[in-house]
Order: structure tokens, then sequence, then C-alpha cells
């Protein structure tokens, strides 16, 4: 079941463009890492299909809605559509759980003691249940990006997308987010993923898109093969820079 559909996103920035004809469907489950340079619209394509970014062409449709550009009907995006930043964006002045619970809660109006449950659940399912009320300051990295995804979660969405969340963690937090993470694709979970983490990709990707100035230049579902020999040689640059 195809559960996203992006077709003819063009998105610029004054004259910039930075994605040219960007064309991608998702099923329903499918695991799919997005990696290019630095720079090459990555993030950029995470926040159009979340709604953060205007589109100035293409259509965008999730679960049979469209949303098309000049349309600014963003919400129905932003419901069905999570995201998990590099930077976390929690509140300071809430505890976990009140993080976690806010949109839930204020946005889709679920009742307070239904949410708290789930949040809990989820928390114990990432191990930070006794963290629940700790402030943001008093967790590490590690443990701060798992309520950021805890928080994506419990709004149940259709799609989640992850921008790099462990290039601001050391590198030995950036394993427990990792495998929370995949234990989130093995439960089926439909994720688009941005990261620098090639062994990462490698393992959890259904399939691989290779974005370079603003065009996909390769996609592929043989996983193992793109990082053995990618087909083209742009793919085959980039590949070098992590040997
Ligand atoms: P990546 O995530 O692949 O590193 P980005 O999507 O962040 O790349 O950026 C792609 C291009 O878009 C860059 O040239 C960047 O400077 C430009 N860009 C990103 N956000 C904005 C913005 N809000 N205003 C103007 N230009 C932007
Ligand atoms: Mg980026």
């Amino acid at each position: 079941m195809e559960l996203l559909k992006v077709t003819h996103l063009h998105k610029e920035f004054g004259q910039n463009t930075v994605l040219n004809d960007i064309n991608l469907s998702v099923e329903k489950g499918e695991v799919v890492v997005i990696i290019g340079p630095s720079g090459c619209g990555k993030s950029t394509f995470l926040r159009c299909l979340n709604g953060l970014e205007e589109i100035q062409g293409g259509v965008i449709t999730i679960s049979g809605l469209p949303v098309e550009a000049g349309k600014r009907d963003i919400t129905k995006l932003r419901q069905k559509i999570g995201m998990v930043f590099q930077s976390y964006e929690l509140f300071p002045h809430k505890t976990v759980l009140e993080n976690i619970i806010l949109a839930p809660t204020k946005v889709q109006k679920r009742d307070k003691e239904e949410a708290t449950k789930e949040a809990i659940e989820l928390l114990d399912k990432v191990g930070l249940v006794d963290k629940k009320d700790y402030y943001p300051r008093q967790l590490s990295g590690g443990q701060k990006q798992r309520v950021a995804i805890v928080r994506a979660l419990l709004m149940h969405p259709e799609v989640i997308l992850f921008d790099e969340v462990t290039a601001a963690l050391d590198p030995e937090m950036v394993h427990e987010v990792l495998e929370t993470m995949i234990a989130l694709a093995k439960a089926g979970s439909t994720m688009l993923i941005v990261t620098h983490e090639m062994a990462f990709a490698k393992a959890i990707a259904d399939r691989i898109i290779f974005i370079d100035k603003g065009d996909i230049v390769e996609e592929t579902r043989d996983v193992k093969e793109f990082f053995i020999e990618p087909k083209t040689e742009r793919a085959k640059k980039f590949l070098k820079t992590f040997a």
C-alpha cells in the first residue's frame, strides 16, 4: 500500500532552487534512508514533507490526501507526519512526560489520562520510564533524543521523518538512539531517515535514496549492492568520503 507519494516536488529559496523535481513513493512499513552531501537539500525535503516549508511546485499525497503547491493546508500533513530533529526541540521548563503529552492533549484533544498511560508505555519501551518527571537538562543527549522520538510516536503518525538525529550526540550515545530506531523499523513503522551513519543506513534501509544538488541521483532497493558498488559516479565519490 502506497502511503506517501511525492510528485514533481519543487522548492526554491528566492533564486536558489534547492529541490528540482523530486518524485518518490513510499509504501506502508518501508524504511527509506536519504543520503547525500551537506547542502544537497535533505533537510529541506523532510521539512517540505512535514509542511514546515512551503513548496513552489508539485504535490505531496499522504494516505490519499493531496497537498499541492500554493495551498497552505498543511494541518493534514502535520497530523500524519511526525518529525524528529537533530536538536531535540524539547521544552526546557516541562518535564519529560509533560513534553510528550503536550501535543496529543492540546492539538489532538486526546484524554490526558489515556495519553499519559500510552506515554508511560512508550517511555518504558525505550528504557526511560524512570525519567518521566525529569527536566530535559537532567538528561543526556541520547536520552533527550529518545524522549523526542517517543513524543513523535505518541501522535500516531503514519510516517516518521528523522533528520540526522544522532549528529549532535557524543559517540557513546549514538548507539542507543539507533537501536531505538531499529526497533521501530522492526515493529513496522514507516520511516524516512536522513543520516550520515553509513553502517546504520545499510542495516536499517529497505531503500536508499541518494540526493545531490536537489535531485535524486540514485535510488535502489538493493541496499547491499549500493554500498559495495553504487551505479553513479557521484554516489561513488560520496561514499568514498566515508571510507
Ligand atoms: P542538507 O540538509 O542536505 O545539508 P539543506 O536542506 O539544509 O541541506 O539545505 C539545502 C540548501 O538550501 C542549502 O543551500 C541551504 O543554504 C539552503 N537553505 C536551507 N534553508 C534555507 C532557508 N530557510 N533560507 C534560504 N536558504 C535555505
Ligand atoms: Mg540537513
